[in-house]
């Protein structure tokens, strides 16, 4: 039996030795029976870590009689002669003799099984992985491919070191690179150089720590245009949590700033109450006209025009009634002129006319009759019929001026003694008219000693966050205390010295006091920013900074983070480069920028992404007119949207009622200033005003 069976047979005494040993025992484990009788079965074929717990097994049965392998089918490694480990099946049992015991094991060699069996688990497992891979991707596939082909976003996937492993048809529209011009380039290849390395660096970490970040970003297309998106960059982790791929999915928000930006470029040029070119649209024209004149030897005609009772009309019966007044009488003017002429409005009622292509001066004086009668000819409005008539001065290149600056200016000063000489008349320029530059030289002189006499005062209107009720600081605003005028507007003089030195010295002198301010509610306890306005002139003067930081320097206890400069008339920035180093230079101290009255003039677009403003303040034109004029509420809510594309904080000045309040939070527009919040007010009464001022309910969020 021991050597036909198919199964090795091995007998083993109490001691554990080897007494019996099957030719098919020889055959598994390699040993003959000459080798194995007599040795410990232990030693002879188990693996070293087996050995003692086999010893001790047969130790407890021969004192206990208990032996749970006994008659069970176990499967262990063994090993074969040669080293190598076999997986064998066992079953042993005990024969009881009268002077001890012996053991039979009945062994089989399981190697084929286990292989077929391991090889039977790999191919399940093969075959589940498979199948669930198969799932996987085709799911993945699936979505990637509606994902890809579906969106209208931007899409690029990158390895783990940020390098493209693929983008979308949308991303090669929208750049201009093509796949294989992006693949394998690092994600920051198309990057505009608008964003700082603390942008990305910020970028970069939330992503890497949050998994994700969300914003607006500008990128550079492959024509070298920058236009913003928007970006959710994302990071993509394997099982280990390490990070494997990054998916930027990215919205070209350029469209929605192509209709912002047509509507504000129309804005630049264009008067947004009459459609008239404005004063920028003038400014090109008028040089254009020039240059063609001397070309041609032609003589040009500058024209100013003021209406006369204007101001009155818009006092009584509002501006509403002022604006339909001044629409329709542009209307006839425009009727008045020739085809090829310029007629601009460059503010309230101020037109300049460019009359080009005149043999003599004379040739013009038609013209200016029929704008006369334009400008003097009743207008009915609803049920008013309104009269005014218009002051027009003039001036010829190249006869009284060759360029034109001062075209503009004597063309102005003509208009002036027009309507000294009573009105609803036109005045062509001569050098007499000097004379009014003298007067203006002696108002200048009152002005100049109104600064010695210290007879300027700041006045200070709080800005506040309507849906918070805080405030967020106050802007400064001048009056010219006069000891026979009473309070005089900043409009009534500033516009005299405008461009003439003095007003640099009150530019200084507003930023000295206004930091005095500071200082003092300081001592008190109190503590928010001060805004001061800022002319063009005065930014422009090449020793800016270094006046500016000398006056911080006078002050300091005053942190420079709580001075802002508002900057008027960006419109009339000469070297956009010079200013925006400036600004730099200024901010560099610690101050930060605004762009005042943003919408008029040029303050448009091309400025708001140069300059290195933190907030732009909506000009109130806008506000006044916007819950009736739909024009407006658009100018607003583009406004609003672009200064959040560029992550420029927004305010809206001339809240003068709730329901404005309620329209520009609905905009999304929180910082407001207004007679609707409160009127400029002394500095003695600014903290009474805070204590007892609470907002709109309507507005709290
Ligand atoms: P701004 O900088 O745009 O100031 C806002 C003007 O709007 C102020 O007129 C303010 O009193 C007025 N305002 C505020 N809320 C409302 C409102 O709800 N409705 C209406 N209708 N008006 C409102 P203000 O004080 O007469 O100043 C006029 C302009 O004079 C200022 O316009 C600014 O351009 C200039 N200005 C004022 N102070 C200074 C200054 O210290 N330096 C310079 N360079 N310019 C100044
Ligand atoms: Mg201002
Ligand atoms: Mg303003």
């Amino acid at each position: 039996m021991m050597d036909t069976s198919l199964d090795a047979i091995i007998q083993m005494n109490g001691t554990g030795d080897i007494i019996g040993w099957s030719s098919r025992a020889q055959h598994i484990f390699g040993w003959t029976s000459n080798d194995a009788l007599g040795q410990e079965l232990a030693k002879l074929i188990l693996p070293v870590q087996f050995r003692d717990s086999h010893r001790q097994a047969l130790k407890r049965f021969l004192v206990t009689g208990e032996g749970a392998s006994l008659g069970n089918i176990i499967e262990i490694e063994a090993l074969h002669q040669d080293g190598h480990n076999i997986p064998i099946e066992l079953t042993s049992s005990v024969i009881t003799l009268t002077d001890g015991v012996e053991f039979n094991s009945i062994i089989r060699d399981i190697s084929q099984r286990k292989k077929a069996e391991a090889k039977l688990i790999l191919a399940n497992k093969e075959l589940a992985f498979q199948n669930q891979e198969k799932d996987k991707r085709a799911a993945e596939l699936a979505l990637a491919a509606i994902v890809f082909s579906h969106t209208r976003e931007g899409i690029i996937i990158t390895n783990a070191s940020a390098d493209i492993i693929k983008v979308n048809d949308t991303f090669t529209e929208v750049t201009g690179y093509s796949r294989q011009e992006a693949v394998g380039q690092n994600i920051h290849f198309f990057q505009s150089d608008k964003e700082s390395p603390e942008f990305y660096t910020l970028m970069w970490q939330a992503v890497n720590t949050k998994g994700y970040w969300i914003g607006t970003i500008w990128n550079r297309r492959k024509n070298g245009e920058m236009y913003p998106e928007n970006l959710t960059l994302s990071a993509v982790t394997n099982t280990a949590s390490e990070i494997s791929h990054y998916v930027a999915l990215y919205s070209d928000i350029t469209q929605l700033n192509k209709s912002h930006q047509s509507q504000l470029e129309r804005m630049a040029h264009f008067d947004n109450l009459t459609n008239l070119p404005n004063r920028t649209l003038l400014a090109d024209r008028l040089n254009q006209a020039i240059l063609k004149s001397s070309q041609y030897d032609k003589l040009l005609a500058v024209t100013f025009l003021n209406l006369d009772g204007f101001k009155a009309i818009n006092d009584i019966h509002g501006h509403h009634v002022g604006d339909d007044l001044l629409i329709a009488i542009s209307l006839r003017m425009k009727k008045a002129i020739r085809e090829g002429d310029t007629l601009s409005r460059i503010g309230g009622d101020e037109f300049v006319l460019v009359l080009t292509d005149l043999a003599k001066s004379d040739d013009c004086n038609q013209v200016l009759e029929r704008l006369l009668l334009a400008a003097s000819d009743p207008v009915t409005i609803g049920d008013l019929v309104l009269n005014v008539s218009a002051s027009i001065g003039v001036t010829f290149y190249p006869k009284d001026g060759a360029d034109s600056g001062i075209l503009m200016r004597n063309a102005d000063q003509a208009m002036y003694v027009a309507k000294q000489s009573g009105k609803n008349c036109y005045h062509l320029f001569d050098s007499a008219d000097y004379d009014v530059v003298n007067r203006q030289q002696e108002s200048l002189a009152n002005i100049r000693a109104a600064l010695t006499k210290r007879e300027f005062v700041l006045y200070y209107q709080p800005k506040v966050n309507m849906s918070t009720g805080a405030m967020v600081g106050v802007e400064a605003l001048i009056r010219w205390q006069h000891p026979v005028r009473g309070l005089v507007p900043p409009l009534d003089f500033l516009p005299i010295i405008e461009n003439h030195t003095i007003s640099l010295d009150i530019g200084e002198w507003v930023i000295d006091t206004a930091l005095s301010q500071i200082s003092q509610w300081q001592s008190i306890g109190v503590k928010f920013p001060i805004s001061v306005n800022i002319s063009a002139h005065q930014l422009q003067q090449t020793n800016f900074v270094e006046r500016l930081a000398t006056l911080l320097a006078a002050h300091p206890d005053v942190s420079p983070h709580l001075l802002e400069l508002e900057v008027l008339e960006t419109s009339a920035l000469n070297d956009i480069n010079y200013i925006i180093a400036t600004m730099n230079a200024c901010i560099s101290l610690g101050v930060k920028f605004s762009l005042d009255d943003f919408g008029t003039g040029y303050s448009s677009l091309t400025y708001l992404r140069r300059l290195p403003a933190s907030v732009i303040k909506i000009d109130q034109t806008f506000i006044r007119d916007m819950l009736t004029d739909a024009d407006d509420l658009a100018i607003v809510l583009a406004v609003v949207s672009l200064a959040k594309a560029f992550r420029i904080e927004v305010i809206a000045e001339g809240v003068e009622t709730v329901e404005h309040g309620t329209a520009l939070l609905e905009l999304g527009c929180e910082l407001a200033q207004g007679y609707g919040i409160a009127r400029p007010m002394p500095a003695s009464e600014v903290l009474t005003w805070l204590d007892t001022w609470k907002p709109n309910s309507a507005w709290l969020s």
